[in-house]
């Protein structure tokens, strides 16, 4: 049976023998225990243990490689017609397996190149399922990123634009199978909390629906910040499933109203989702929590759910980027720390050694900083666009990532070497 060891005992075994084969099961059960415990949140260091019992947890891939879908609906979600969700059906009509609720897809898309008039360039991005799983198709929803004001030299998000302004009903689009370790626990008998900040909001929705459905005695709370009602994505429908389903509680928290945003009719508080709105409106007792959001969202609020004296295994999270999320009690090993000094990184491919000096996030942000071109898609760890053989060395990830790295690989862009690397990429 999977994630247990399976001891063989003889009919002449002596008494001292019989011990040791107790003590060594208990402590192979004890083993299994921490890894599961590990694997079951992603603010630590990934070891092997770890991640062989995450991918025991995390069900096989529905199909390998792309798979063509087509897009059968679309439909904006927010009054500011900002958050868009697009139905996907796959063209080979087989109908979709069941996902975990919380997993996302990795789309692979081609994108007007800004540079030369009518090129176009591969893109890779990762969307949550935001609705719960259904044999004919998946829901996704796209924010658009527009252009920052404070840097207009900068471009607006470009697989984001691109899903808004070209994605149109029947648009043929490459999809990868669900995947990813952030999905909700199917014990019923534990209430569980969602937390989602602005986008954040969509793998909760998939969780929402799913519990709602498959698990309707179970108790849920669901957290959701935003700014304002302009942006409040699924408004209608989150009011409809709380006036149907007394076990679910809604709470939705603005923190800058507009001026005609009502307290109590669009929304529950004011301000942002902190442990003080937890600590005030949760019941007393064990829950599972789920939490997605933008990073500084993520860096403050999952840190302050474990100092609450929320025990680490139940806090489960999830960043839509590169964010850096440390839980007080099991701060990872700072990579940095870890090396005695400057250490050389050789790309094989264009036979460069360079000297990593710490000052980089991740050997993509490293390999980028020196002019080299690899390839890379969501830069958090999700779709394994960035995965590189090797050679020698070892990497360090302060998360476990959500792509289940091959053996003998590493992932750049939530890497940090440990030791010299000669890397194939
Ligand atoms: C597991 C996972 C699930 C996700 N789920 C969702 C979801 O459900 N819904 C959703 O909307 N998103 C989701 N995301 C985020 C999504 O994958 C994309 O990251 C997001 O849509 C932005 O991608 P983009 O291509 O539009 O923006 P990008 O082109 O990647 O740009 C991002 C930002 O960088 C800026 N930028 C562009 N060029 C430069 C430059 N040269 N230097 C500095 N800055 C630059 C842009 O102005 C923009 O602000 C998820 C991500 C992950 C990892």
């Amino acid at each position: 049976m999977a994630g247990q060891a399976e001891l063989t005992t003889s009919p002449d075994m002596t008494a001292p023998q019989l011990l040791a084969y107790i003590v060594a099961a208990l402590l192979i059960q004890l083993g299994l225990g921490i890894a599961y415990a590990l694997s079951r949140r992603r603010g630590e260091t990934l070891v092997p243990a770890a991640a062989a019992e995450s991918a025991a947890k995390t069900p096989p891939l529905a199909w390998q490689g792309w798979r063509p879908f087509r897009v059968a609906r679309r439909e904006f979600e927010d009054a500011r017609q900002c958050q868009c969700s697009f139905h996907l059906e796959p063209v080979d009509g087989v109908p979709l397996s069941p996902f975990k609720p919380g997993q996302f897809l990795t789309f692979r898309l081609q994108v007007a190149d800004g540079g030369a008039p009518g090129s176009e360039r591969t893109i890779v991005r990762c969307y949550s399922l935001s609705d719960r799983p259904d044999p004919r198709a998946y829901r996704i929803t796209v924010k658009r990123i527009p252009a920052s004001a404070d840097r207009p030299e900068l471009p607006p998000g470009a697989a984001s634009s691109h899903f808004h302004d070209c994605v149109r009903e029947g648009a043929a689009i490459d999809v990868k199978a669900p995947s990813g370790h952030f999905f909700i626990d199917t014990d019923p008998n534990v209430p569980a909390v969602l937390i989602g900040g602005g986008i954040g909001i969509t793998p909760m929705m998939s969780m929402l629906r799913w519990c709602l459905a498959e698990q309707p005695e179970r108790t849920l709370h669901l957290y959701y910040g935003l700014r304002c009602g302009e942006e409040h994505a699924f408004k209608p429908v989150l009011e409809d499933l709380a006036a149907a389903h007394p076990g679910f509680h809604l709470n939705v928290v603005y923190s800058r109203p507009g001026a005609s945003d009502v307290l109590g009719r669009d929304y529950h508080h004011k301000g942002f989702v902190d442990v003080d709105l937890l600590r005030r409106t949760l019941p007393h007792g064990r829950h599972q929590f789920y939490v997605c959001g933008p990073p500084p969202m993520m860096q403050s609020l999952v840190p302050a759910i474990a100092a609450w004296g929320v025990p680490e295994p139940d806090i489960h999270f999830e960043a839509f980027g590169p964010a850096t999320v440390r839980l007080g009690r099991a701060e990872p090993v700072d990579a940095d720390a870890a090396l005695a000094g400057a250490v050389e990184v050789r790309f094989g491919r264009s036979g460069r050694t360079l000297v990593w000096d710490g000052q980089d996030e991740n050997l993509l942000d490293f390999a980028e900083r020196h002019a080299l071109t690899v390839e890379s898609g969501c830069r958090s760890g999700g779709c394994g666009s960035c995965q590189t053989r090797l050679v020698s060395g070892s990497v360090r990830y302060a998360h476990a990532p959500d792509h289940d790295v091959a053996p003998g690989h590493c992932l750049l862009c939530v890497g940090k070497p440990a030791s010299a690397l000669v890397l194939e990429a």
